[in-house]
């Protein structure tokens, strides 16, 4: 069998044609047209979208209406933070560069922009982004109302890079927030879980631009382990795929180059290669997966990629999964991931699907699962979309806690109030700066009532 490469194992057809194509929810009876998130777990049957073309548009439409709405950016999240049976506000059309400033290196964008829309927007007037997470296809507004985050210990999750926004009230106020105007208010907005308002523009701070090499090669995960700090710390961007029930991980290192671009299309052969083992792998049962996957493992060629930064940090992935990610503090991660991958085997979880383990920067947003004086690791398990994740996910979910876990927004789990308050020291501060804001509870869905502890409210 042909090698292949880190690229084609994490975003070929593989784990589609083993598990079949994504589901597909079974659609219910509605007057209205359904909304499905990425993944197809989320499914709503809202009253009716509303999809301004302009702030003015919008901020008539809130101050003249009644009754629950939701904003949506790309629907990429997981958890159930966009579903509404009221309105779904839509700001795709709110989007583009705004305003920048070439000696603060600051820009703002309408806030429906799409990441993958601000590279090259960004480079055209001498600026890029610090950081991206490991897809493009997230609304600014969205991405930064859950704390999304890519890898590396010099660098916070995009809502960290936030110097200034624009939040419209449910009843249409226009609040124009940074660190001098209304700074508990900003604090909070800057990860709002779409529960303040409806964000319309957001002003960044960014850098020049810059080109990065990736490397990737396959690791003995104990030596990885062994050695994660180092790699973590010399590396702009460091982070680990590890592969269930194997000895290995696929390691990630990205840093600055001068190099001339050289970032060649993952090739559908060994995409092709790939399908042929793990296919043959379904067959046999978790238990004696092991020596396969290894030997698959140690077939995975070392790779390598030079672009521009945004086209480097971020992937296409096609293969539709749910996703559970949990950040502990950075000194737990090593041992909160050996117990989760020990888990996976000792319990024999039928799961293909690798795990990611990466670092992200402290920060003092309110609600950004970094937030404190100390970095953490954020660790991912994933499950295709096919799949039921249930029974794999509530399994793990326990040793997140044990490790002092706080959940990714945007990714399932199973926490509500009790638990929020004690994981972010200003949960409750979030609360009150909420429903000053919201007191009708317009913003509020079944998802947020829950994590908010307000289940009789809205
Ligand atoms: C394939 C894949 C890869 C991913 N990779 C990463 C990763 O590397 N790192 C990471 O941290 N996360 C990652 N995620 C999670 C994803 O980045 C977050 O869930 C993100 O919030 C999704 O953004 P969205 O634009 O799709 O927003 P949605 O999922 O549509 O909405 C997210 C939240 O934003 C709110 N919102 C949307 N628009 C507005 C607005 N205008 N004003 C106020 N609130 C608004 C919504 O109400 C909701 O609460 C990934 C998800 C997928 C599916």
């Amino acid at each position: 069998m042909m090698g292949v490469s880190r690229r084609g194992f994490l975003a070929n057809s593989a784990l589609l044609a083993l598990y079949g194509a994504a589901s597909r929810p079974a659609s219910a009876a509605s007057a209205s047209l359904p909304w499905r998130n990425w993944s197809g777990g989320q499914v709503a049957y809202p009253a009716g979208r509303i999809e301004p073309a302009t702030e003015t548009e919008l901020i008539d439409f809130l101050a003249s209406s009644q009754g629950p709405i939701r904003p949506v950016g790309s629907g990429h999240s997981f958890t159930g933070l966009v579903p509404t049976d009221g309105q779904l506000i839509v700001i795709d059309r709110l989007n583009g560069l705004l305003d920048y400033d070439s000696d603060t290196l600051e820009a703002t964008f309408a806030a429906g922009a799409r990441l993958g829309d601000t590279g090259s927007a960004l480079e055209a007037v001498g600026q890029a982004m610090f950081n991206l997470p490991d897809i493009d296809r997230q609304t600014l507004a969205g991405a930064t109302a859950t704390a999304t985050h890519g890898t590396g210990l010099e660098f916070f999750n995009l809502s960290g890079y936030i110097t200034g926004l624009r939040l419209v009230t449910s009843t249409g106020s226009v609040l124009d927030l940074d660190a001098e105007h209304q700074p508990d208010v900003f604090d909070a907005a800057r990860v709002s879980l779409g529960a303040l308002g409806i964000v319309t523009r957001i002003r960044m701070r960014n850098r020049t631009p810059y080109r990065l090499k990736q490397r990737s090669w396959i690791m003995p995960i104990d030596e990885v382990m062994e050695q994660f700090e180092d790699l973590a710390g010399s590396h702009r961007h460091f982070e680990i795929f590890p592969l269930t029930h194997s000895d290995y991980a696929i390691a990630l290192a990205t840093d600055e180059t001068t190099d001339a671009i050289n970032n060649p299309e993952p090739s559908p052969e060994e995409a092709a290669a790939f399908d042929e083992a793990m296919a043959s792998f379904a067959q046999v049962p978790p238990e004696q997966r092991k020596p396969l996957v290894n030997g698959l493992a140690q077939q995975i060629e070392p790779s390598e990629r030079v672009d521009v930064s945004y086209r480097v940090l971020t992937n296409i992935r096609n293969n539709r999964f749910n996703e559970m990610e949990y950040s502990v503090p950075r000194e737990s991660g090593a041992e909160c991931l050996r117990e989760v991958l020990a888990t996976i085997e000792e319990k024999k979880i039928d799961v293909v699907f690798p795990l990611e383990y990466r670092y992200v920067k402290g920060d003092d947003l309110w609600l950004s699962m970094s937030t404190g004086d100390e970095d953490h690791a954020a660790i991912s398990i994933h499950r295709t979309a096919a799949e039921d994740y249930r029974t794999y996910f509530n399994t793990i979910e326990p040793i997140f806690w044990k490790y002092a876990g706080r959940p990714h927004w945007g990714k399932l789990h199973s926490l509500g109030r009790a638990e929020l308050t004690r994981l972010y020291p200003r949960f409750e501060e979030f609360l009150a700066v909420r429903k000053e804001l919201d007191p009708q509870g317009r913003l509020l869905n079944d998802h947020l009532r829950f994590l908010f502890g307000e289940m009789g409210s809205g």
